[in-house]
């Protein structure tokens, strides 16, 4: 059944997810034109996944902004992302933790550049 509005449910579809390695940032444009940047840092500290959360009541809870613009500790990597049915994407990091599932709309609701922490072109320049 479908509950959201046409307009909606463009918020919450990606229409192009790339992973800038070498700028530690995942990269989603939204069907709706919007342009949204995570850092993997900020991915990795709000990975949703029951044991980075600590128990299965703290999973629904949103991403913490902050942690997006956290100063890294140390270079990730992204080594693959997999999607999941139509509301998700599950992230594979380079040390082998890959149970964190991202779904769409937390990490919409999340952007650090709709929120107004950073500015996507910004991240863009190289
Ligand atoms: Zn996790």
């Amino acid at each position: 059944m479908q509950t959201h509005s046409t307009q909606n449910s463009d918020r919450f579809k990606p229409r192009k997810i790339t992973v800038e390695s070498e700028k530690q940032y995942l990269s989603i444009v939204w069907a709706d034109g919007h342009h949204s940047v995570y850092s993997f840092e900020g991915l990795r500290g709000n990975c949703p996944c029951v044991f980075c959360r600590g128990g299965h009541d703290k999973m629904g809870q949103p991403f913490e902004l902050a942690l997006f613009m956290k100063k890294p500790q140390r270079l990730r990597k992204i080594t693959k992302i997999d999607q999941v049915g139509n509301y998700a994407i599950q992230i594979q990091w380079e040390d082998g933790h890959n149970s964190g599932m991202f779904k769409w709309e937390q990490l919409r609701t999340t952007c650090p550049v709709e929120n107004g922490l950073i500015d996507a072109d910004e991240y863009d320049r190289s």
